[in-house]
């Protein structure tokens, strides 16, 4: 699973923050995860739920934020909002189109306890 490769790569940074700050345990982590990332925020919740056990993100409260995905459009230069890769650009149809946000994953912030 995709998402698993990921939350261990996310409790990794945190483990690091920690140890950073001289802190013991994160209360709240918070995540942005882009809709045309291929993350599929309900799984990556599954599997940090099952990757935090005996981690410093064991307690933490996990806060996933969704961000909205845009592309422009190669061939009219529209600007659309779109949520996955096979909706066309809505003023030419065009399938020809450059994503411009929506595929980062990051941490937003973290804080420590
Ligand atoms: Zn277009």
């Amino acid at each position: 699973m995709h998402e698993l490769s990921i939350a261990t790569n996310i409790i990794e940074i945190a483990e690091e923050f920690v140890t950073k700050n001289k802190g013991s345990h994160i209360s709240k982590i918070e995540i942005e995860v882009g809709e045309l990332s291929g993350i599929v925020i309900d799984s990556l919740n599954f599997a940090m739920e099952l990757a935090v056990k005996e981690t410093v993100l064991e307690r933490a409260e996990f806060v996933i934020t969704s961000i909205e995905g845009k592309s422009k459009c190669n061939k009219c230069g529209n600007e659309f909002s779109n949520s996955d890769w096979y909706t066309p650009c809505p003023k030419c149809l065009s399938m020809d189109f450059e994503i411009i946000a929506g595929k980062e994953l990051r941490i937003k912030s973290i804080f420590i306890d």
